[in-house]
């Protein structure tokens, strides 16, 4: 029963949730007493794919086609299901990333495979295979069961450590049919010299609270002075105040970074659920009844005007930037 990690990339560089995933495809693999195999597609340089060894993986399917240099979810799930059934693999795992999101659904329709989206632990296999995801908006667990041949599964980010260890993966060229994408990219704008916010280890996010768009270079200083991804509330993207792919909640990006800085959000609980598997949440709100002191690790009572140029000036200085 072999298990198939899907790898992430992204202009030739493995992204930093499939070091996460490949860590729990290679203990689910030691668990069911099999080998843990990845699959990349898309042009990544041979000694970072063989490097992925050190992370659990016995081999690398390469597929090197250069339509698969861009993410098109019906393009790559057909070409997942056919590594997948030309390596008999019976569990198949992703991030639930965006990318993850995309595919895993498409791959279950395929290959009649049973799917839990979002899982947060190890799957129970002494009896079955059942897997842990959050339900109602981080509110409460469900274990469910897998009962059939062929069963994938979605890591959420940030919910198994990375194990770093030695050695080096087979890495194996598979010449997959390579469909025409029947959508055509005509151009990509990246937002430069910004840290990816699903990537990112600390983040500072904005609410309401900070008035107006003119204000956003509080948050801007803060997050560059930490090296940090800014994030927005919904109302903040809905008015326009910053771009909708900023906005973290239950109807927009889930993250879960080291370090959430929250400043003049209130802590609805559709915020929270896009955030409250952060590692550790700092919230600064000028009401000290703001319902999201309740969910913080750290929080500052206070005007999140005076409050934000003082900690960035601290930061610097403490970083000698200043
Ligand atoms: C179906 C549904 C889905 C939703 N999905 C999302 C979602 O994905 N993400 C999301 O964020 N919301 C979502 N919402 C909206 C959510 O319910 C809240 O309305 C929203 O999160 C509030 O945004 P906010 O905290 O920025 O604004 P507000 O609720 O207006 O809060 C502003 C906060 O700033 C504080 N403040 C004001 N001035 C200062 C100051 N000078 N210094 C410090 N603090 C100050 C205030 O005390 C207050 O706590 C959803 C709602 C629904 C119904």
């Amino acid at each position: 029963m072999m298990v198939l990690v899907f790898i992430d990339q992204a202009d030739g560089h493995v992204k930093k949730a499939s070091y996460e995933v490949l860590s729990y495809g290679a203990k689910v693999a030691e668990q069911l007493g099999t080998t843990a195999e990845g699959v990349v597609l898309g042009a990544v340089a041979a000694d970072q794919l063989s490097a992925l060894g050190k992370y659990g993986v016995k081999k690398i399917h390469h597929v090197a086609n250069d339509t698969l240099n861009h993410f098109d979810a019906q393009v790559f799930t057909n070409v997942i299901a056919q590594v997948a059934q030309a390596a008999g693999s019976k569990v198949i795992i992703f991030s639930n990333n965006v990318d993850g999101k995309a595919i895993a659904p498409r791959l279950s329709a395929r290959l009649k495979a049973g799917l839990v989206p979002g899982a947060v632990a190890l799957p129970d296999t002494a009896n079955g295979f059942t897997v842990k995801k959050n339900v109602f908006s981080g509110k409460a667990f469900a274990n469910l069961t897998i009962n059939s041949d062929i069963k994938i599964i979605t890591l959420n980010p940030n919910s198994y450590q990375v194990v770093e260890g030695s050695g080096s993966a087979e890495v194996v060229p598979f010449n997959a049919t390579v469909n025409a994408p029947k959508v055509k990219i005509k151009a990509v704008n990246k937002a430069s010299g910004e840290v990816p916010l699903s990537e990112a280890e600390v983040v500072v996010s904005g609410g309401r609270g900070l008035k107006g768009p003119d204000n956003w270079g509080l948050i801007e200083n803060l997050a560059h002075a930490l090296g940090a991804a800014t994030a927005c509330s919904r109302p903040v993207a809905d008015e326009h105040w910053r771009p909708h792919h900023e906005h973290v909640g239950q109807t927009g990006l889930t993250i879960a970074p080291n370090l959430y800085i929250a400043v003049g959000i209130s802590g609805a609980i559709q915020h929270l659920a896009g955030v409250n598997r952060s590692k550790v949440i700092v919230v600064i709100n000028k009401d000290p009844e703001a319902p999201f002191f309740k969910a913080a690790d750290y929080g500052i009572v206070g005007d999140a005007f005076e409050v934000i140029p003082k900690i960035t000036e601290a930061v610097k200085k403490l970083k000698g930037m200043a």
